[in-house]
């Protein structure tokens, strides 16, 4: 839960914040509708405050100077304004707030709610800025800052290599083109062969004033280009869309690899994942098992207890699989069907799956429900390919259910003849 200040007089604007409110549970809004309650509410609970929505015109505070205040307490500040005022908007962004958003329909509002999550996320980001320039640095510094990034600053290009290479987990790269040493051209040239675009975002700069430099900034593999000067806005626009159209992709290829219900490798991903294995233990001349499960008489299970029952059995069984073999490899195939690849050898995959046998059977799905059963085909040998272990498995599967279901039938292709 993140409390929110809301310092506003206006009865029509505070209706729609509400509103707006209501809909984001884990924000929790605290209203102050003059610079002098808004000052008493600060003094006695800032540090309490993850972030302040500010009318710039208040009763006994007309010309912005709630801004002043909340800033004193070091509180992110994101600017609600009736009128728009280009000398007033840099002048504010320029002090420190977060952004000045006008107040002029239902989009504007989702902008500054937008901006309270992406501030959120920014806590997590940390920002590169490349620069010998100490006065850019700084200003760029400055004008990060409010948005709660962790920015860090290299001087040339070879220190900002070497903070690439100590933290790896920097998300976003500022890089200036003309630097002492390694420039930012042979920078993005070297990190490009070693990070991939989603790995690490990078934004050009430069003073020159050709436009051939922006395209060979995105050519050398930069995501994006600014011209210097720029102004504190369009610095943060860039910032802001790259890191979101990252995040966009990351999903993506979350929503394609891993099943939604039980967040297993969906079937594509399985293979993926399986085949780079084969191609490891075959490198390594070492046998591999893999093994199919089948959950028992499930269709009885959707039919007498209802489907949502049965995504519950799922999403437990597969809770119950993770926990039991967490350095395989394990996949939901499809409907109620997994399978797994493991360098374990086959008599101790059996008695692990006898163990998730013992906890599947004791999972709450359902009042009154039987409990939950799977058969399993285990087949283990040399890592011909996955295709046809996986024929296998299937093989000894069908034979287990055929036995009466809930057991494993397993072959040991390394100990026959
Ligand atoms: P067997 O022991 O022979 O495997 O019998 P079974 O009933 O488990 O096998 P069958 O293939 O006849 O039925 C599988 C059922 O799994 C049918 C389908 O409705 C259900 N199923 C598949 N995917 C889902 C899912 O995502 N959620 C739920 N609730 N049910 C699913
Ligand atoms: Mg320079
Ligand atoms: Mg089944
Ligand atoms: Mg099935």
């Amino acid at each position: 839960m993140r409390n929110i200040l809301v310092v506003e007089d206006s009865p029509l604007v505070l209706k729609i914040l509400e509103h707006l409110f209501r809909q984001e549970p884990e924000l929790q809004p605290v209203f102050c509708a003059s610079l002098a309650e808004a000052e008493l509410m600060l003094d006695t609970s800032a540090g309490l405050f993850f972030a302040a929505l500010v009318d710039l015109n208040l009763p006994d505070a007309p010309n912005g100077e709630v801004v002043d205040l909340v800033l004193r307490y070091r509180v992110p500040c994101i600017v609600l304004s009736g009128s728009y005022n280009e000398q007033r908007r840099d002048e504010l962004l320029l002090k420190g707030v977060v952004d000045y958003v006008l107040k002029e329909s239902q989009h504007s509002y989702e902008y500054a709610f937008r901006l309270i999550h992406r501030l959120e996320s920014n806590c997590q980001v940390k920002i590169l800025v490349a620069e010998d320039s100490d006065a850019t640095r700084h200003f760029i510094h400055r004008v990060l800052t409010p948005h709660l990034y962790q920015v860090l600053e290299a001087r040339d290009g070879n220190e900002a290599l070497r903070l690439l290479q100590e933290q790896p987990d920097i998300d976003l790269l500022l890089v200036d083109h003309s630097m002492p040493g390694l420039s930012g051209f042979e920078l993005v040239k070297v990190l490009r062969q070693q990070m991939k675009r989603h790995d690490l975002i990078i934004l050009g700069l430069s003073a020159d004033t050709k436009g051939s430099l922006s395209a060979m900034f995105i050519k050398h593999g930069a995501d994006d280009f600014l011209r210097k000067p720029f102004c504190p806005e369009e610095l943060n626009c860039r910032v802001m869309s790259t890191l979101e159209r990252r995040d966009l992709v990351r999903a993506l290829k979350q929503a394609a690899q891993f099943d939604s219900l039980t967040g297993l490798y969906n079937r594509r991903a399985f293979y993926e994942q399986g085949i780079a294995q084969f191609r490891l233990a075959l490198r390594n001349a070492q046998p591999l098992s893999v093994a199919m499960l089948d959950l028992d008489l499930f269709k009885s299970i959707n039919d007498q207890y209802g489907h949502a029952s049965g995504d519950l059995a799922l999403a437990g069984f597969a809770r119950a699989f993770q926990a039991a073999l967490p350095d395989a490899l394990l996949g939901r195939l499809g409907g109620e069907e997994f399978a797994l690849v493991s360098s374990l050898d086959s008599g101790a995959l059996v008695e692990i799956l006898e163990r998730l046998r013992a906890a599947c059977a004791q999972l709450k799905y359902a009042v009154g429900a039987p409990p939950l059963s799977f058969s399993a085909g285990l087949y283990h040998g040399p890592p011909e390919d996955l295709e046809s272990l996986l024929h296998q498995a299937d093989t000894r599967l069908y034979q287990a259910k055929h036995q009466g279901r809930g057991c494993t039938v397993a072959y040991d292709a390394t100990r026959a003849c």
